[in-house]
């Protein structure tokens, strides 16, 4: 028996099909370091169920063995530099405080896609998900000469490209429960976010193009998460009008 919220999402599915909006979903993953059982068990999730993997991971955090390990589909995006928390007093966490000049932090960003992209090899692909998702506004038209082709933050995006020669795809369904001891944030409240977000592009409220991203983080995944992204993965597949779409194809990058 269903749930309420697992019913809310098929029937939004179900109202955006018959509305000519097939649903399109996508994954992205935060914080890989490096191998351990816990990115083990990600990756084989992904593989049993034929969903593509978004893997942001932070390059100078990065062990070479992470980068090794990996098999399709799994596409690597850029998560930041170092992830190091650089707020002012007064600002939320942030890896590019407003103090730091744009073209500094470009600097950063583009050393450090090298660096990422000489690891990754093929799998990488020049998208920017800023840790904390916080990118200052000046910094975005910078990102194109950086080596970026796309930006990936949490929210419905304004705009599908933010600036010229750069696409935005974002996520919307975060799972983790940041202010409730970070744990995962239960099946309800991670459901109504997705059905939230597939109304408001119904609804005209929202990109109607944007796909509906999935945000997880495997180190704090306990077993209620990795049940429930189990679950969704099944149930959602074998739906008609939910397609689970790769970052490549997503960011136009082939
Ligand atoms: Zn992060």
């Amino acid at each position: 028996m269903l749930s309420g919220a697992w019913r809310a999402l098929a029937e939004e599915i179900a109202r955006g099909r018959d509305a000519g909006l097939a649903a399109q979903f996508w994954w992205r993953d935060d914080d890989a370091a490096r191998p351990d059982p816990a990115l083990a068990r990600l990756l084989a999730l992904s593989a049993h169920a034929g969903v593509p993997l978004a893997l942001a991971v932070v390059p100078l955090g990065a062990d070479p063995g992470l980068l090794a390990g990996l098999g399709e589909p799994v596409s690597v995006l850029q998560h930041g530099t170092d992830h190091r928390n650089r707020a002012h007093r007064g600002e939320k966490k942030t890896e590019f405080p407003l103090s730091e000049p744009p073209q500094a932090a470009a600097a950063r960003l583009a050393t450090a896609r090298r660096q990422l992209e000489a690891q990754a090899g093929d799998r990488f692909i020049a998208v920017l998900a800023p840790p904390w998702n916080r990118l200052p506004e000046p910094l975005v038209p910078r990102l194109a000469a950086a080596g970026f082709r796309g930006l990936s933050q949490y929210g419905a995006r304004r705009s599908a490209e933010p600036s010229a020669g750069l696409r935005q795809v974002n996520t919307h369904v975060d799972i983790i429960g940041w202010r409730a001891g970070r744990g995962f944030a239960g099946e309800d409240a991670s459901l109504a976010a997705a059905t939230r977000h597939l109304a408001a592009k119904r609804a005209g409220s929202a990109d109607r193009h944007e796909a509906t991203g999935w945000l997880t983080h495997h180190a704090l995944h306990d077993e209620a998460a990795w049940t429930f992204l189990e679950r969704v993965f099944e149930t959602t597949r074998k739906s008609p009008g939910v397609r689970w779409r790769g970052a490549q194809e997503l960011f136009h990058i082939s």
